[in-house]
């Protein structure tokens, strides 16, 4: 099975698709779980349904809490950043279709004037593209 992994990890990071081979094998491993689980069955073997949010692997862990503290706390940034002054200003000025807003002020100018679209610095980089200008009017790499 690691085999047949470590085939399938190559021809990702190749760029192939799966090959025909893995396909095989993979069906072989299916029949194979197939007549295992058939024949623990046939040996009284019962098959349990845990209750939802419950691990086979752990009755401490429950997924579907951990799951809702993660979203919680999520819902939480949002609803912290949606209060944030720069944010409503972004928001409004996109809105509006505007080009630019103040927000946050910039950690390199301290220019609070921000593109709408990309929220970058307006100062920031004009002096950037300034410079790339003058890069290539001086004939030197882009
Ligand atoms: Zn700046």
């Amino acid at each position: 099975m690691n085999e047949i992994l470590q085939q399938r990890i190559e021809s990702v990071q190749a760029g192939k698709n799966i090959t025909h081979a893995q396909i095989e094998a993979k069906r072989s491993l299916r029949e194979q779980l197939d007549s295992d689980l058939e024949a623990f069955l046939k040996n009284g073997g019962k098959v349990e349904t845990l209750p939802r949010g419950y691990s086979g692997l752990s009755d401490e862990l429950k997924p579907t809490q951990k799951m809702r503290s993660i979203m919680s706390a999520s819902v939480a940034q949002a609803r912290a950043l949606s209060d944030n002054p720069s944010v409503i200003a972004w928001r409004e000025a996109k809105e509006k279709g505007l080009k630019h807003f103040n927000g946050t002020a910039c950690i390199t100018c301290g220019s609070t004037l921000r593109y709408t679209s990309t929220r970058s610095c307006f100062s920031c980089n004009k002096a950037s593209s300034l410079r790339r200008a003058e890069r290539i009017r001086n004939g030197k790499a882009v």
